[in-house]
């Protein structure tokens, strides 16, 4: 269906596509240092009150969230450990660093970051994975009040850089997200393995060996 040569815009999601993350991390360090806190039901709180999404859509400031969780569970952990701990939940993804930093270098295609997060993790990935910089044209959920798989969101990145979606691609672990961007014409690679996008990817563009 798609030619070569059709791809312009290639749109990268972040987390568990070019990096990995694991909240189990935040749970579990919490816990362990408070001692007397279940991580399972901290994390239950959590998401049973939505405070991940409120966290993501910029209706939930993290001192808020912070206020929340230290009434809820007696925290004893300060702001600033509370926020590390949140933060280092992520580790790279060595394909996936590989291959941005060589599509960088083909003057061919625009990138652009599309990722459902909040401000303590971006900043701690552009801190400590710092290739991530290379993708300068982002669209952050916490700063524009959507998330995927809100098709709004697909539909705001479009118009923000002015992108023809038959031109672009979208690369992601999440199939709803994939199903939404689908709606809008956008082509989409499920990113599950990296065998498995190599291969997606060699069919819409131009290969970068
Ligand atoms: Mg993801």
């Amino acid at each position: 269906m798609n030619k070569k040569s059709g791809i312009k815009n290639i749109i990268f999601d972040l987390g568990n596509t070019l990096v990995y993350f694991d909240l189990g991390y935040f749970y579990s360090g919490i816990a362990e240092r408070e001692k007397r806190l279940n991580a399972a039901k901290f994390k239950k709180f959590i998401i049973k009150n939505r405070l991940d999404i409120k966290l993501i859509t910029g209706r939930l400031s993290h001192k808020d969230f912070f206020k929340k969780l230290k009434k809820k569970f007696d925290l004893k952990i300060g702001y600033n450990d509370f926020i590390y701990f949140y933060s280092d939940i992520f580790w790279v993804n060595e394909n996936m660093k590989r291959f941005l930093e060589k599509i960088s270098r083909v003057k061919k295609y625009k990138l652009y970051l599309l990722s459902n997060t909040d401000s303590p993790h971006i900043n701690f990935i552009n801190n400590n994975f710092p290739f991530i910089k290379i993708i300068k044209n982002r669209v952050l959920s916490y700063k524009v009040n959507m998330a995927k798989p809100d098709k709004k969101i697909f539909q705001y990145t479009l118009d923000k850089f002015k992108l023809l979606p038959e031109e672009t691609v979208l690369i992601d672990d999440i199939k709803e997200n994939l199903l939404s961007a689908q709606k809008l014409g956008i082509n989409t690679i499920h990113y599950s393995s990296h065998r498995k996008f190599t291969s997606e990817i060699s069919r819409l563009i131009k290969s970068v060996k």
